[in-house]
Order: structure tokens, then C-alpha cells, then sequence
């Protein structure tokens, strides 16, 4: 029998920035509830490990942490919730010392199910996931962060042919916009100064209130907010307004656009159920790269599809070299039980998915190498971030890591504010930049 009246607990995030916004806001219950919020590793008397599913080594690295965490906690509380709950509830089951498994329609709920006792088997709560638009219960002074995730959305109604999102977390669905805008209220009350729009399929938002745009605007107004960063985006799904909106320097709205290709060949991109062709695609990444001044982009590439050619991944390889890409989360085709192209019988083996992977990867670090490189001696704006040993880590409106040395007796704290720095020279995956004048 394992009394949690200390109230120590740990919290461990796998997978999307959706997650780790969820955690953040459980974590806040916790302490409000009294809990003294720990590092995960460390002995507690709870624990909740908010999972991912997107893959199977997803999957498996759900495992081995919960493994972990149960290890060295064999007394504590043991809860597991998110995507890997509400797909893989049994094998989770089969894991020693887990309490709680609960999906993604109760998960957020999931104090309420927390016993002041180890439960002698695993229980289950896995509910049909609502298709209603939703509202987040959320404490005010969020723990500070000058970057804070924001959830707009939940699921995704697109179905793609590899994507299990649809199933683990459900039909898309709005955040209330009153809500969502108190939340980001709270969050720049407790500092914030730059807020990440988060969700499965932002663009697809559309509460009683309006649309993304919407979104964007209202945030816009709330003092305090003074960058505005859109996370990944569908294609198809994208605004073009918010272009006139990027180039405004009144508007917080970052020049950052992340939309996921996935494919450079139209034969897998049909086969995938995408909802675009490849010249639609391109189209819509050179207006956005020719009407928005100094715009990131980035991508994400799956590689290895069921019946991918070395001759289409080729084409793939080439359309993003020879588009304005300046990067691209490369992910190996991963069997999804329940999608269709887990049932395919051209499945491209292990080791060649893995080696179009290292390769895409390698293609994309030069492409950022070159857009860093395009940037050296232009002075841009930063936000610095908390202070490492001997550096203030920082990024520009468009997304380029800088790194401005730190004096070791230097006195003026930095973090959080906005500075003009000259970008000067390539370290490995960032610049080094020099400080010209701090803004505010
Ligand atoms: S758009 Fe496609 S890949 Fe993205 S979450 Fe929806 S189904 Fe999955």
C-alpha cells in the first residue's frame, strides 16, 4: 500500500507540441492540488507519462519509458495517458506496476482518477473520442516560458492512408475562441511574449467565432504578445491573408510557415490520399516564399511509403532541393495497424527506408547550412531565451538559431527580451551572432 501524501510527481511528455501543451496544463492542476513537481527520473509518488503513437518506434519508446519510470518508482502511482493509451491500452496493460491508462477524451481529467493506492491490475478508460468543439480548463500564472504552446485544436478529419492521428485522437474539433484567448491572456500576464499556435490541423479551425485568421488577429491584440508563431500547417488549409499579416511590422504574426509535403511525386501523394497534387503544392510555397519578406519554410518528408520507387524518392529528393525549402523533418514510413497502407503488400524494407532517410536527412542539413548562410552580416531581431553556460541561445522572427556569447560576470539579465544581433559566422546547427543593441 503506497500513500502519495508527500505529493512528489514527475511528468514525461513523447511526441507533437499538442502533447506537450496538455502536459503543461496537468502539470499546473498538479501544483495547484499541492504536488511538488519533480524531474522525470527522480523518485516520486506520481507519475504521468503522456504518450505519443505516431510510429512504431513511438510506440516503443512509450515503453521503454514507462518501463523506466516503473523501474525506479515500483511504489509510486503510475498513470499513462494520451495517443499510445487510446491505441495500444493492452500492451500498456501488460507493462508491471502501471495503475491508470487513459485515453485521449479523458486524459485531461486524469487527477480525478488517481487513487492514494497502487491499483492491484491497470484501469482502463478508453471512451469514444466527442467530435464536439471543445473549451480548456486551464489555472492562470502558467509556469513561465518565454515561448508557450497553445492549443487551438484537436484531431483531424483528412484520413490519410498512413496516419493513425485520426483514430487516436479523433474528428477535428475547435477550441472556444474565448478560451483559448483567456488562456493566452494568463499566459502573457506570467510573460510570455511569444505564443505558438498549436493543434493536429490548425487550419481546418473554425469555432462559432471564426477561423484561423481569427485566431491570429485576437491574438494579436492582447498586450504583451509580441510574436505569433504558426506550428505546422496543411497545405490546402493555409490563408493566404496571413501573408499581408507576416510582412506587417505591426502584426506579431512570425514569417514562419511549416507544411508538410510528405511526398515530390504525384503517384504517391494519391496513394497516400493527400489533398493536393505536387504542382499545387509548389504554387502555393513560391507565392508564400514571393510575397513574404525573409519567410521560413520547412517541411515534413515521409520516405518509404508502400510502393515508394528509388526513382520516385528521387523525384521527391529533388523537389525539395530545388524549392525555397529551408528544412524538412524526415520520417520513415512506420505500418500503422488499422491504416490501409499498413495492409499493403509493396512494403519497401527496413534497412532502404532507413537509408532514404539518413539521405533526405543529410540533403537537409544542407539546406539550412544554406540559409543560414544566405543571412550572415544582416542584423536581425532575436528573442533570448534562459541562459546556458557561457551563451544566450536565441531565435530570429524567421527561425534561425542564433548563439551570442556570455560574458561570465555579466550582470544584465537577457532572457526574455528582444535584442538586434549581427549574424556572423556557422557553428555546427546554429550562428553566431553579436549583439548590437537590446530593443526591449
Ligand atoms: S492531415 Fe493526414 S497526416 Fe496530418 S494528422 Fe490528418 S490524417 Fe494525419
Amino acid at each position: 500500500m503506497v500513500s502519495i501524501s508527500k505529493k512528489r510527481a514527475s511528468l514525461h511528455t513523447l511526441g507533437c507540441r499538442l502533447n506537450q501543451s496538455e502536459t503543461l496544463l496537468i502539470q499546473q492542476r498538479l501544483q495547484d492540488d499541492g504536488y511538488e513537481i519533480v524531474p522525470f527520473g527522480e523518485p516520486v509518488d506520481l507519475g504521468i507519462i503522456n504518450t505519443c503513437t505516431v510510429t512504431n518506434l513511438a510506440d516503443a519508446k512509450c515503453r521503454q519509458s514507462i518501463r523506466q519510470f516503473t523501474r525506479t518508482n515500483p511504489h509510486a502511482f503510475t498513470a499513462v495517458i494520451g495517443c499510445y493509451s487510446q491505441m495500444g491500452a493492452k500492451e500498456i496493460a501488460s507493462i508491471e506496476g502501471v495503475d491508470l491508462i487513459i485515453g485521449n477524451q479523458d486524459k485531461m481529467s486524469v487527477l480525478d482518477y488517481i487513487g492514494q493506492e497502487k491499483n492491484e491490475r491497470p484501469v482502463i478508460i478508453r471512451d469514444r473520442i466527442s467530435q464536439e468543439d471543445f473549451s480548456v480548463s486551464f489555472i492562470g500564472d502558467s509556469p513561465f516560458n518565454q515561448r508557450a504552446n497553445l492549443k487551438i485544436q484537436d484531431g483531424c478529419s483528412f484520413v490519410c492512408s498512413f496516419c493513425i492521428i485520426p483514430f487516436a485522437r479523433g474528428a477535428s474539433r475547435s477550441r472556444d475562441l474565448d478560451n483559448l484567448l483567456d488562456e493566452a491572456r494568463s499566459k502573457a500576464q506570467s510573460g510570455v511574449r511569444e505564443i505558438i499556435i498549436t493543434g493536429v490541423n490548425i487550419g481546418t479551425y473554425r469555432s462559432d467565432q471564426g477561423d484561423l485568421l481569427k485566431v491570429v488577429d485576437d491574438l494579436n491584440s492582447i498586450p504583451g504578445i509580441d510574436r505569433i508563431r504558426i506550428s505546422s500547417i496543411e497545405p490546402t488549409t493555409i490563408p493566404i491573408e496571413l501573408f499581408d499579416l507576416m510582412n506587417d511590422p505591426q502584426h506579431a504574426l512570425l514569417p514562419f510557415f511549416h507544411i508538410p509535403l510528405q511526398s515530390g511525386c504525384d503517384r504517391i501523394l494519391g496513394e497516400m490520399r493527400r489533398r493536393y497534387s505536387i504542382s499545387e503544392y509548389l504554387d502555393f510555397l513560391h507565392l508564400a516564399h514571393d510575397r513574404v519578406e525573409d519567410l521560413y519554410l520547412g517541411t515534413d518528408i515521409m520516405v518509404g511509403f508502400p510502393g515508394e520507387t528509388e526513382e520516385e524518392f528521387q523525384e521527391t529528393c529533388r523537389v525539395f532541393l530545388d524549392n525555397p525549402f529551408d528544412f524538412c523533418h524526415v520520417f520513415s514510413f512506420s505500418e500503422r495497424e488499422g491504416t490501409v497502407a499498413a495492409r499493403r503488400s509493396d512494403q519497401v524494407p527496413i534497412l532502404e527506408r532507413q537509408r532514404r532517410s539518413a539521405h533526405l536527412r543529410r540533403l537537409s542539413s544542407k539546406k539550412r547550412y544554406d540559409q543560414y548562410q544566405s543571412h550572415l552580416g544582416r542584423s536581425m531581431r532575436v528573442l533570448f531565451e534562459n541562459p546556458k553556460p557561457g551563451l544566450w541561445p536565441s531565435y530570429t522572427d524567421n527561425y534561425i538559431r542564433v548563439v551570442v556569447p556570455r560574458d561570465s560576470e555579466q550582470k544584465e539579465d537577457w532572457a526574455n527580451r528582444c535584442g538586434l544581433v549581427k549574424l556572423k559566422s556557422i557553428s555546427a546547427d546554429f550562428v553566431d551572432g553579436e549583439l548590437i543593441e537590446m530593443i526591449d
